[in-house]
């Protein structure tokens, strides 16, 4: 029986993969909590807190029980892959193992590890699978031709923009394809994290799944039309309805950037097409470039001189880092930021490009520390968006103007009320 051994795609709808797999017929699903994810990194930060850990059962109940609809088993571990998989290969004579394809340092060595110890007998068949615009048809020769200005990139992109049509979900096997399954997911207490309860003044209750992203889809284009005003409200700070909130689904795959980018136009059509409907679009080809980014310089992302090799004097402060940490800086946007990160696991996007200006620019500290405390605390990490985002706001990275925030002018432009500010900072409230 053959292994679909998912990652950063726990999808059933429009997954390249699955569907592959599924008309080979006799597969079972494998997903493993990586304990190393769940460890303390080379900076002392957990590379996974409590937040998206809780995300990432949840998503991984709902795939469970997407699959087991279409009469597939879905083993689920706490243990590295390379000490499972060669176990299931050889129980099941498994002669292929299908995944989508990452690019990553971590990711790269923990399948190299598994495809050794599973030996020469099984294929892997890898699949391109998180992009909007799949390599085989983005507008360049050689992933080395990817320019370094987004622009130049989004301005080619959209002159040729060919996005695929969404895959259907499979139709179900067999009921016998089913096999025994005695495994358990893992709960926060044993991936060494505490259970917590929401925070009240969350911008977003998060929840993991795909029905969950299509229902966050549905309300933010269709029931309530926030699509609409995008391009007004994206820099907001306060609430549901600033911007669509699909990060997190994104980022672990439990929806897939082509089905978001043929739902925006299936909107345009039947509702409207205007700058907002656009921008979401924009925005996605950010997260495309940046993967693509990742792809052309592989480890030069997590190295302090960054894909420019251009060095600064950054400096390393325990007092800076815990003042930073704790949001207690005595900039009272920064500190709300890093507030509102620390007790839900999510920040806005002008939040981040506050905070991590502030971090890199003003206090010259190591952007490295910043981008892997972003890593443990949110919800929809990504390792492509986060270390990218980071490079570009340090001065490492894919910015040419080598900015750096006012964080005073930024508060008084986005938070002229105090809003957000007094939300988080007056915590006696709450
Ligand atoms: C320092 C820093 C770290 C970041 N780390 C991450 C991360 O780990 N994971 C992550 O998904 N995003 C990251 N971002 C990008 C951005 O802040 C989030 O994608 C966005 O805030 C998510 O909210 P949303 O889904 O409501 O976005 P919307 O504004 O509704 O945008 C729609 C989608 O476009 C994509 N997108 C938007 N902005 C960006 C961007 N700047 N870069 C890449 N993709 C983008 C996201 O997938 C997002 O869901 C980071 C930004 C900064 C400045």
């Amino acid at each position: 029986m053959d292994i679909i051994w998912f990652r950063n795609d726990l999808r059933v709808s429009d997954n390249q993969t699955l569907k592959i797999a599924c008309e080979r017929q006799n597969i079972f699903g494998v997903y493993c909590f990586d304990p190393r994810f769940f460890e303390r990194n080379a900076f002392g930060f957990k590379r996974t807190e409590k937040f998206r850990a809780k995300f990432l059962i949840e998503t991984v109940n709902a795939l469970r029980a997407s699959l087991k609809q279409l009469n597939i088993s879905l083993l689920v571990y706490h243990e590295k892959p390379e000490e499972i998989l060669p176990r299931l290969v050889r129980l099941h004579k498994s002669k292929t193992i299908y995944l989508q394809k990452e690019w990553t340092r971590d990711e790269k060595i923990i399948y190299n590890t598994v495809k050794s110890k599973v030996g020469p007998q099984t294929t892997f068949e890898e699949v391109y699978d998180q992009f909007l615009v799949h390599p085989d048809e983005v507008p360049y020769d050689t992933v080395n031709a990817i320019p370094n200005v987004f622009t130049q990139f989004r301005k080619k992109v959209e002159s040729e923009m060919n996005i695929r049509r969404p895959v259907s979900r499979p139709d179900p096997l067999p009921y016998n394809n089913l096999i025994a399954n005695d495994t358990h997911i893992p709960n926060l207490k044993a991936l060494g994290l505490q259970d917590f309860g929401t925070d009240v003044r969350t911008a977003f209750p998060f929840k993991g799944g795909e029905n969950e992203a299509n229902r966050r889809m549905q309300y933010y284009l269709w029931d309530s039309k926030n699509l609409s005003k995008y391009k007004k409200t994206r820099n907001g700070l306060v609430g549901p309805d600033y911007s669509s909130k699909l990060s997190a689904w994104l980022a672990n795959g439990s929806l897939s950037a082509r089905t978001l980018y043929w739902e925006v136009a299936r909107y345009e059509r039947e509702i409207e097409k205007n700058e907002s409907t656009y921008w979401l679009i924009f925005e996605l080809l950010w997260r495309d470039y940046f993967k693509y980014i990742a792809l052309k310089y592989g480890d030069k992302i997590f190295r302090i001189d960054g894909i420019l090799n251009r060095t600064y004097n950054w400096k390393r402060s325990a007092k800076i880092q815990e003042q930073w940490v704790t949001g207690t800086t005595k900039k009272p946007f920064v500190d709300a930021n890093m507030k509102e990160i620390a007790r839900t696991g999510w920040m806005s996007n002008r939040g981040r490009q506050n905070v991590a200006s502030y971090w890199a620019k003003s206090m010259h500290q190591d952007w490295r520390v910043g981008a892997a405390y972003f890593e443990s605390m949110l919800i929809d990490y990504d390792v492509h968006s986060n270390w990218c985002n980071w490079m570009y706001t340090s001065g490492v990275g894919n910015d040419p103007r080598d900015r750096i925030f006012n964080i005073e002018r930024q508060a008084k432009i986005y938070d002229p009320q105090g809003r957000f500010q007094n939300l988080w900072l007056q915590e006696r409230l709450f």
